[in-house]
């Protein structure tokens, strides 16, 4: 079932026709609980992952005597297909990406990262010929109600018009932008859409927007490959009469707030990110297998 955004509150370009050319395109995951298979793209769930590869693990942690514990495995967050994310910019003939990280906090290396130790990687699928017979069970190492280990989720893609955080916008215009003037709030409707998504922009509204976003490897800038967010849409509503946020998906409007279904369609994955945030898994723009970043809000 295609699950679609409602329409904008506003016409923001009849308002400011200057912004226009600012419109791109950014990709709703839309995740939905489900079982995915391990070829395709989803959320949590298990990776096509070569057999004879080791899985990764994280060695960084120790007890409460200052002993290294044992390396625990990462937990499979993403995998997405080129044949369901072509502007993915999938570097060398790769057509499959696969994100794990370790759900403790760790130092990044972006300087003003903050979250997850990121583990992205970019494979050819043909070149997967044994894979191995699901993920380790990480439930043995990390409870399932951790914070950030993601339940397993099917995709419904979405392609949706947003525009750039307003600190990405030329300083004339991002100035029109103020907090709290009807301008911003036009804008905010369309900026930097929360909820889980690959590609287009982050909300930096917790801290202000890292200046350089450089890939530490590289200083070439830094782009987002996926977003995650503990709701994919708010609670509040919109103008006089309250009407339901937009980004409440009109296939799933009838489920009454506070129901089981209805939490279930709001925190599919079940991740409580940062204090109930969102945040961005960033690439290199140059070359995306340089060390990824991870930034929470
Ligand atoms: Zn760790
Ligand atoms: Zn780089």
């Amino acid at each position: 079932m295609p699950l679609t955004t409602g329409a904008p509150n506003a016409d923001l370009t009849r308002t400011f026709p200057e912004l226009a050319p600012y419109a791109r395109t950014t990709v709703r995951l839309h995740p939905r609980r489900g079982e995915p298979g391990m070829r395709d793209s989803h959320i949590g769930g298990p990776l096509w992952w070569p057999a004879a590869e080791p899985w990764p693990h994280c060695g960084r942690h120790k007890d409460l005597n200052g002993r290294p514990n044992d390396p625990y495995p990462m937990v499979a967050v993403a995998q997405l297909t080129a044949a369901h994310f072509p502007e993915l910019g999938f570097p060398g003939g790769t057509d499959l990406v696969q994100v794990l990280w370790c759900p403790e906090w760790h130092e990044q290396p972006h300087p003003h990262g903050w979250g997850q130790a990121c583990r992205v990687v970019w494979r050819r699928t043909e070149e997967i010929t044994d894979a191995r017979a699901g993920n380790p069970d990480t439930e043995e190492d990390w409870d399932p109600e951790y914070d950030m280990v993601p339940r397993a989720c099917v995709l419904h893609p979405e392609r949706v018009v947003e525009y750039p955080w307003p600190e990405e916008l030329p300083g004339d215009l991002g100035s029109r932008l103020e907090y709290g003037s009807a301008a911003r709030d036009l804008y905010d409707d369309v900026a930097a859409v929360l909820g889980h998504k690959v590609g287009g922009s982050m909300n930096w509204s917790v801290s202000d927007m890292p200046s350089p976003l450089d890939c530490s490897a590289c200083d070439a800038p830094l782009t987002l490959l996926l977003q995650v967010d503990t709701y994919e849409w708010g609670l509040g509503g919109w103008g006089p009469d309250g009407e339901p946020h937009r980004f409440w998906p009109l296939e799933e409007r009838h489920l009454e707030p506070g129901s089981e279904e209805f939490e279930a369609a709001r925190a599919p994955t079940g991740m409580t990110v940062g204090r109930g945030g969102h945040a961005g898994l960033f690439v290199c723009s140059a070359d995306p297998t340089h060390p990824p970043s991870f930034f929470t809000q």
